[in-house]
């Protein structure tokens, strides 16, 4: 049984991780915010795996407040969330 407070794979990620994390944020960028593409794709962020155990909503809702808060916050039009490859939310991004 994998303790929720670690990162499985053992990659020893920040908290984060691309296998570990239970939700995968997409971030579609407005037009012109290329700058904030990461080698030509989208921004993606991964939840915190100490919250996989927590309900989707909860992690969405965690997960748009930290994106509020960051610079990209301007560039965003939509978000989409991700569980295991599955797109399970799609989101307008509005501040
Ligand atoms: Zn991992």
């Amino acid at each position: 049984m994998a303790h929720a407070n670690k990162c499985e794979c053992g990659s020893k990620n920040n908290g984060v991780c691309s296998r570990c994390s239970r939700l995968k944020m997409v971030i579609l960028l407005l037009p012109g915010w290329d700058q904030y593409k990461v080698d030509g794709n989208n921004p993606v962020w991964y939840s915190f795996y100490k919250d996989n155990r927590k309900d989707d909503l909860q992690i969405i809702k965690k997960m748009v407040t930290r994106l509020q808060k960051n610079a990209l916050r301007h560039a965003v039009r939509k978000v989409h969330f991700y569980e295991r490859g599955q797109l399970i939310a799609d989101l307008d991004f509005t501040l």
